[in-house]
């Protein structure tokens, strides 16, 4: 029962609906047919996660001309509304129809912590009682959205927050996309107003990171990108674009056949399955052999360098011979180690190894000539490990 719980079917097809998402209250009951095949009876479609060319057919089915498609989505993706009564060049008859028959994920900031180096976190209210967390995070480079893709996770990794609490639903693609829209627009906002739209500053780069396992959501995870990339919204192009996993292998080899060469970026934290089976329980599921082939699969399939996330949890697996193990598992493999300084979660138990050791542990990853870097440490200052400020706020 537990396991089933646990380890339930991820990377399935067709596991989020449009418009799964909300209570009887918010999911926008509407006793009209429906006006669009494949939409569940009764619930109006969330715009915000359809594609452009699938707007212009909605709108086709209401009698419209194409171009009102390519105005809708711009008005959505580039001008950020959150209603259809603001896209004002539409006629009003329009605006009104498009209330009765459709909708758009609109994503209340119910909490909003700036930290150092211009990382903001965000709690984002989903409008049936339940909310996530993003993070905004600036790099010399340009700006990052860390986003989650559910409402807690399934997977229950010791040493992270957000499954501390259990797993309650999916993302909608709708609510995956708003919440980068949210960022935008707030980013956008903070420049100088006098600036001309088009030269503010943008969200350039997408993280699936946050609360959740991407994979666990995949098809709404996979469609909240590409409507990320489409030409004619934020245009977010796929090569910016990490998918972090705690290693789901149907869901990877998947990915590496989905056609968008994201980077993929897997949860590892242990060189050995005894270790991870400990601190990681999908690892009994999916052990650290079979992980490691998705991942040569998915850089052979996409040509793309895979990140392993190794976060460095005192007298754990941060020890000389832990490294070594973890040299010897990716020597000779498409890969790239990304060592992270745990960020404690006082009631798990785990701690943050001195520096030395993380020195040490660096020193011997570089020696067997594994490209590796330490993550800057964005965001401790602001809770912005997992589920940390979901939880604070909801507590
Ligand atoms: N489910 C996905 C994505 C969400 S977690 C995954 O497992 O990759 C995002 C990253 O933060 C993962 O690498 C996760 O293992 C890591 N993480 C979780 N708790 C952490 C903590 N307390 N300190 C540092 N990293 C943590």
């Amino acid at each position: 029962m537990v396991r089933a719980f646990l380890f339930g079917e991820p990377g399935k097809p067709g596991e989020s609906l449009e418009g799964e998402s909300g209570n009887e209250a918010t999911r926008g009951r509407d006793p009209r047919p429906d006006v669009r095949p494949g939409v569940a009876p009764g619930v109006r479609p969330d715009l915000k996660g359809f594609l452009p060319q699938e707007i212009s057919e909605f709108l086709a089915s209401l009698g419209e001309p194409s171009y009102r498609g390519t105005q809708v989505f711009s008005w959505i993706h580039q001008k950020g509304v959150a209603s259809f009564d603001e896209m004002t060049n539409l006629p009003l008859a329009l605006r009104r129809k498009l209330d009765e028959v459709a909708r758009l994920a609109n994503l209340e900031v119910l909490a909003r912590k700036s930290g150092t180096q211009g990382t903001v976190k965000y709690l984002l209210g989903l409008g049936d009682g339940n909310s996530v967390e993003a993070v905004r995070m600036k790099y010399t480079y340009g700006t990052s959205a860390c986003v989650s893709t559910q409402v807690g996770c399934k997977m229950a990794c010791r040493f992270c927050a957000s499954g501390a609490a259990g797993f309650v639903r999916n993302l909608t693609p709708g609510e995956i996309v708003d919440e980068v829209l949210k960022m935008n627009l707030d980013l956008s906002r903070e420049s100088s107003a006098s600036r001309e739209p088009q030269t503010r500053p943008r969200i350039g780069w997408v993280v699936l990171m946050g609360t959740g396992e991407p994979l666990d959501n995949y098809d709404a995870s996979v469609k909240a990108l590409r409507v990320l990339n489409a030409e004619e919204g934020l245009n977010v192009s796929y090569r910016r674009m990490t998918v972090s996993t705690c290693g789901l292998v149907p869901g990877i080899r998947r990915l590496a056949e989905e056609g968008i060469p994201v980077t993929l970026s897997i949860s590892l934290h242990a060189p050995t399955d005894d270790l991870r089976d400990e601190i990681m329980p999908i690892n009994r599921r999916y052990p650290i052999p079979e992980v490691t082939d998705a991942a040569s699969f998915y850089a052979t399939r996409t040509g793309r360098r895979v990140t392993f996330e190794y976060a460095l949890m005192r007298d754990v697996n941060d020890d000389v011979s832990h490294a070594r193990r973890l040299a010897g598992l990716l020597s000779g493999m498409l890969a790239h180690v990304n060592l992270i300084p745990l960020n404690p979660v006082k009631e798990r138990g785990y701690a943050r190894p001195p520096r030395e050791r993380v020195m040490r542990f660096l020193a011997v990853l570089k020696e067997a000539r594994i490209p590796v870097t330490i993550r800057r440490e964005l965001g401790l200052d602001i809770d912005a490990a997992c589920g940390q400020l979901r939880r604070r706020y909801c507590r």
